[in-house]
């Protein structure tokens, strides 16, 4: 509406200057040289009227003819971009569904279209492995090394690949690299932490510990027990080199952070007691034993006494055992511990009583070879051991608990930080190397009643000790 009301102003305007120009007549005189011309003004504006638009008629089609090249050109090259990013998502959604053959075609393609290698390195990287090229993968992470913006994925690529092929030493160079240049990523100071306690670096190991606590890269507790593992390495090592004080601080530390930790608990305990300090040093297996009874504490708890009472007798060893009882009553371990001072002491009625305590709280093989042991040594006229066997092949005792690697499943002699099969860190458990096979799981309950275990009695599970020993 108000464009058509302009058209008819100018209109307007132009017919009102027509009839001006038509009342108002008027010449243009023009001499040039010996050359003369005579026009109407009115002629004269529209000639010049006519000059101004073909000038900029011709103008638009000289800046057509001569600028069209350059933009066909950029048209086309933002087309072949387009599709080289298209490409690219292609493959990266081929590499997360695992196609290699079309993972390996986009990247190819990607390559080609677009001429950015940070972009597409990883992809080809990544198509390389999908493939099993592992040498190709090598060469793209190796290039991707070159480039500031993808230094540190090259480097995950690269230490993936060297923890795959079992090279610890190129593995712990890069993983040293990658937590230089991004010191707050989380992956490269756990890896680097993994690394340095392989090689048995206790103290670097512990230095990436903190920078990984820093970054929150685990759960607190699981942070804390790697922390634990490594510091009592450290005192080990402080302990080999004869720097006992420095182990014991060490040790002390690591008691302090947790003190259910059992490696800690013992070496602490031991340090202590070495250095004079007995009650320090039963202070340490008894908040350990409060937390977790374990054999090694009880073990320890007998070594402690023997430091301060070299020579000490069987008898008193008894004593010093009936008091570890005394801590925790449901404690397996300690009647374990206690039927074999007794057994040391030839005390065999008490050994019986303890051990078959002990069986009734957890029915291992080592109580049930601790008890063929006592009946084998019972008597003379090996009465007790006919028993015993008639007795003892109902019974089937559970695996005896030992250090395992959480990781390979290989058991260990005892604990240390790094598995002596697998070097994976701080993986070891302590339970059953095994599975325990309950053949009352699995054999008709008509067979085997299921009452036979864990009391070591075929009849009586009230009274398991019945079975074992009827006379007493
Ligand atoms: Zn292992």
């Amino acid at each position: 509406m108000r464009r058509a009301v302009f058209f008819f102003i100018k209109i307007g305007l132009l017919i009102a200057l027509a009839i001006w120009l038509a009342r108002n007549p008027g010449s243009v005189s023009i001499q040039f040289q010996d050359w003369m011309v005579d026009m109407p003004f009115w002629a004269m504006l529209l000639a010049l009227a006519v000059i101004i638009v073909a000038s900029v008629v011709l103008y638009r089609v000289f800046s057509f003819v001569v600028g069209g090249p350059a933009a066909f050109a950029r048209s086309r090259q933002a087309a072949k971009r387009e599709r080289g990013y298209h490409a690219l998502t292609q493959g990266m959604v081929a590499v997360a569904a695992g196609d290699r053959e079309a993972a390996s075609r986009f990247a190819r393609k990607a390559d080609t279209l677009l001429n950015e290698p940070p972009l597409t390195l990883l992809l080809s990287a990544q198509a390389a492995q999908l493939a099993g090229d592992d040498m190709a993968a090598r060469k793209y992470f190796q290039s991707m090394l070159q480039r500031p913006e993808t230094e540190f994925l090259g480097l995950r690529g690269l230490l993936t690949q060297a923890l795959k092929g079992g090279d610890r030493t190129e593995a712990l160079k890069l993983a040293r690299r990658a937590a230089e240049i991004q010191p707050k990523a989380q992956w490269p100071v756990l890896a680097l932490m993994e690394l340095e306690a392989k090689e048995g670096h206790w103290k670097q190991a512990e230095e990436a510990l903190d920078r990984a606590t820093a970054t929150k890269a685990l759960p607190q507790e699981t942070l804390r027990r790697h922390r634990v593992a490594l510091l009592v390495e450290r005192a080990r090592t402080a302990v080999a080199e004869g720097r006992s004080k420095d182990a014991l601080a060490l040790a002390q530390r690591a008691n302090e952070q947790m003190p259910s930790h059992v490696p800690a608990a013992v070496l602490v305990a031991t340090l202590r007691a070495q250095a004079g300090n007995r009650k320090a040093a039963t202070r340490a297996i008894e908040e350990a034993w409060k937390i977790a009874p374990h054999p090694e504490l009880a073990e320890a708890w007998g070594r402690i006494e023997a430091i301060f009472r070299p020579g000490i007798d069987p008898a008193s060893l008894v004593k010093r055992y009936e008091a570890l009882v005394a801590l925790d009553p449901r404690a397996a371990a300690a009647y374990v511990a206690l039927g074999e001072a007794c057994l040391r002491a030839d005390l065999r009625d008490q050994a019986r009583t303890h051990l078959e305590k002990a069986w009734t709280l957890a029915p291992t093989q080592h109580v049930f070879r601790l008890l063929t042991e006592l009946a084998r040594h019972e008597d003379g006229d090996g009465e007790a051991m006919r028993e015993w066997l008639e007795r003892s092949a109902g019974l089937h005792p559970d695996p005896d608990p030992v250090w395992v690697c959480s990781a390979c499943g290989t058991p260990a002699a005892g604990w240390s930080a790094v598995c002596p099969s697998c070097r994976g860190f701080d993986t070891m458990e302590w339970r059953a190397a095994k599975p325990a096979l309950r053949l009352a799981d699995t054999a008709p309950a008509a067979i085997l009643p299921a009452a036979s275990r864990p009391a070591p009695a075929t009849t009586t599970p009230d009274t398991p000790a019945a079975g074992l020993a009827p006379e007493g």
